[in-house]
C-alpha cells in the first residue's frame, strides 16, 4: 500500500530480477586442496559469516553449485579433475581463485604444479594472499556479486579487472 492508501506497484525487467536473485543466492562448491582451504572455512564460520552475503549454502555436488571456489595448490595431476568438475556445473557459473597458489602457483614454481588455474578453467575473481584474509575473500565475493547483478559477461569482467590492474601498476 502507498502512503495515500492506494495500491503501490513496482516495475522492473525480468533480467534485472534474475540477476538480483542470482547474486544474492550463490551456491559455492569448495575445492580446497591445501592450507588455503582452512582459511576458506574460517570465512564461512561465525566470525566472518559469509551467510550475510547469501553465499553460505555450500554444495558438494557440481550440479547444485554455481560458484566454484578453488583454494590451494592445484597439481598438474589434479588439473583434469578440476576441469571436469567445472564442466559438470550448469551455466551460469562463476569461479573464484582463492590465494596465491590457485592464482599463480604461489611459491611452488615447479613442473608439477599448475601455474594458475586460469590455464585450466576461466576465472572471474582472484583473491590475493598466502593465505588471503577472510576480509579479502568477502571483498572478492562482493565484487563478483556486483558483476553478476550488473549482468556482466566473463569477458566484460576480465576487461574491467585488467583496467584496474593497469591503473594500479
Ligand atoms: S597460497 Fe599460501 S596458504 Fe594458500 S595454499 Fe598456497 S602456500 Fe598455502
Amino acid at each position: 500500500m502507498s502512503k495515500d492508501g492506494g495500491a503501490g506497484f513496482l516495475t522492473t525487467r525480468v533480467d534485472v530480477m534474475v540477476n538480483w536473485a542470482r547474486k544474492n543466492s550463490l551456491f559455492p562448491l569448495p575445492f580446497g586442496t591445501s592450507c588455503c582451504g582452512i582459511e576458506m572455512m574460517a570465512t564461512l564460520c561465525s566470525d566472518y559469516d559469509m551467510a550475510r552475503f547469501g553465499a553460505e549454502a555450500i554444495r558438494f555436488s557440481p550440479r547444485q553449485s554455481d560458484m566454484l571456489i578453488v583454494a590451494g595448490i592445484i597439481s598438474q595431476k589434479m588439473a583434469p579433475v578440476l576441469k571436469n568438475i567445472y564442466e559438470q556445473m550448469s551455466d551460469p557459473k562463476w569461479v573464484m581463485s582463492f590465494g596465491a597458489c590457485a592464482s599463480s602457483g604461489g611459491i611452488f614454481n615447479v613442473y608439477s604444479v599448475t601455474q594458475g588455474i586460469d590455464t585450466v578453467i576461466p576465472v572471474d575473481v582472484y583473491v590475493p594472499g598466502c593465505p588471503p584474509a577472510p576480509e579479502g575473500v568477502l571483498n572478492a565475493l562482493v565484487r563478483l556479486q556486483e558483476d553478476i547483478g550488473a549482468g556482466r559477461t566473463r569477458s566484460q569482467i576480465r576487461e574491467i579487472n585488467q583496467r584496474q590492474v593497469g591503473r594500479h601498476a
